[in-house]
């Protein structure tokens, strides 16, 4: 059945969920046109001039008078000017009443009062430098095999295993970006404050950059160019992780209150459906969270650039949107460095799908971080001071965003897909939310959340964003367990480093 989908309550177009024949009706409209699937259609009678609104912001300028009922695309609008980034206002977001949650705790592991909590218990073993890896691989299996089956408290041991370390300019500026990233990702609250680091002894990474001195000691790290041989340093790395399986396996669930949660969003693969179903339900969960007291980062540089004047409105303070244009400005600058067109403006096949324009695809991504306020702005990997909805600047790419938003601090991701991957991390649960019925029955047993259902008016945004959040709260609570993380679908920490290799 074709059906009409309005975004946000002051959208004067909305969508049709089917090819549609001229003729047809469609609640009190008759379309005059034959309209494509994910295309725009007038609600009511429009001249030439007039806004053009979806997601309840300014598509664009009409060039021509439109009947209700019309096919409005893309030769039809004049785009918004897109304002420079040193004058975006801010503070003037809409004055949004969030919905509220019907539960405001989860059973996660306390790490203290004013720390997030972890929504899993894992040993975390950081590498300082790639050399290490293979024998940190080799201790993670002997640790599966012979120790942890006697701390039934922990759920996993995982490596933080990266290509950063050595044979890089580790004084450029940018540098600070993956070393940052490396030493908070140690921190993350899923692995309970323990901390266990291997190097190697030459590397360029030192221990002094990841870790402050009171926790550079013998507890904490080991070098193995200060061992004779591989079975002793196996033999003192099995003694180190079996004192810190010790300490994490004291650790229990305990009841929290939903401010104790810091969780990621994240799309990828995405398609015409995305901006409609997967990403506003997410943007749903995303609201009852933060309503709830909870922290959700939302990032994708590249996928929000043209719509950084809207999230600027939506800046608590100054230092909020100043930290947004800061960010926003050097992205900017390391894409020219490359000589990349940033190409903002929708391919073909985004124009095909019925995005008009550029504002209208930034949109459709930037409604994954719902309504609420933004109350801060961090770089790639920086760690959050305040709660709440915030905006952590991190390439759009999937398996660079998941490593940042770990050393962020998320406990566990949301990830919005409409073709589909089966992307997924070992140090925190990644939910996969599907735009279309069609990829959730393709992949059965990949997709946790379908959110198609929005298409096909078998659910509202609100229903499947209710729906979303109490599987995140079950998710977090250990009671569930996504497919990715049930198949142990890791990708690998690819940590962004923008700085020169040598
Ligand atoms: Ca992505």
């Amino acid at each position: 059945m074709i059906r009409l989908i309005q975004i946000d309550p002051r959208d004067n177009v909305a969508i049709v969920t089917e090819n549609a024949p001229k003729g047809t009706k469609l609640e009190n409209l008759v379309l005059l046109q034959d309209i494509p699937q994910g295309h725009k259609v007038a609600l009511m009678k429009l001249q030439k001039g007039a806004k053009v609104i979806r997601y309840g912001v300014i598509l664009g300028f009409l060039l021509e008078d439109v009947e209700a009922g019309s096919w409005i695309n893309e030769k039809m609008l004049e785009l918004p000017e897109l304002p420079p980034l040193d004058s975006l206002s801010y503070a003037q977001g809409d004055k949004v009443v969030l919905p509220k949650p019907v539960m405001t705790t989860f059973e996660g592991f306390d790490n203290g009062p004013e720390a997030y909590a972890g929504t899993r218990n894992l040993l975390a073993i950081t590498t300082t430098v790639q050399c290490v890896s293979g024998v940190v691989d080799q201790l993670v299996s002997q640790i599966r095999s012979k120790l942890l089956p006697k701390y039934p408290n922990v759920d996993e041991v995982v490596a933080i295993n990266h290509a950063y370390g050595c044979g890089v300019a580790i004084n450029a500026p940018d540098a600070v970006i993956p070393i940052r990233s490396i030493r908070n990702i140690m921190r993350n609250p899923n692995f309970g404050g323990e901390i266990m680091v291997v190097g190697l002894g030459c590397e360029k990474l030192t221990v002094d950059m990841l870790l402050p001195p009171e926790e550079i000691n013998e507890e904490n790290v080991l070098m193995l160019q200060d061992y004779p041989g591989y079975a002793s340093m196996m033999e003192a790395l099995l003694t180190m992780a079996e004192t810190k399986l010790q300490a994490l396996n004291k650790r229990k669930r305990v009841t929290l209150p939903l401010s104790k949660l810091c969780i990621g969003m994240q799309c990828g693969g995405s398609d015409a459906f995305s901006g409609i179903t997967a990403n506003p339900s997410a943007g749903y969960a995303s609201d009852l969270l933060v309503s709830g007291g909870a922290t959700v980062m939302f990032s994708e540089v590249t996928e929000i650039r043209d719509g950084v004047h809207l999230l600027a409105l939506r800046c608590v303070d100054k230092e909020a949107r100043d930290k947004l244009v800061s960010e926003i400005a050097w992205y900017d600058a390391y894409l020219a460095k490359g000589e990349v067109d940033r190409s903002a403006n929708p391919t073909p096949g985004n124009k095909k799908g019925g995005l008009s324009n550029i504002v209208e695809k930034a949109m459709g991504s930037i409604v994954k971080s719902g309504r609420a306020p933004i109350v801060e702005v961090l770089g790639p990997g920086e760690r959050p001071t305040k709660k709440g909805l915030i905006f952590a600047a991190t390439p759009a790419s999937d398996i660079v965003c998941g490593p940042s938003q770990l050393a962020s601090g998320i406990t566990l991701q949301v990830f919005m897909t409409g073709r589909g991957t089966p992307y997924g991390l070992a140090e925190a649960p990644v939910i996969k939310v599907s735009s279309r019925n069609d990829m959730q029955k393709q992949w059965n047993d990949l997709i946790d959340f379908n959110a198609g259902g929005i298409a096909t008016g078998e659910e509202s945004v609100e229903e499947a964003g209710a729906r979303l959040f109490n599987l995140i709260l079950e998710v977090a609570s250990g009671r569930k367990k996504p497919y990715a993380e049930e198949f142990k679908l890791n990708n690998f920490l690819c940590f962004f480093n923008p700085a020169p290799i040598t």
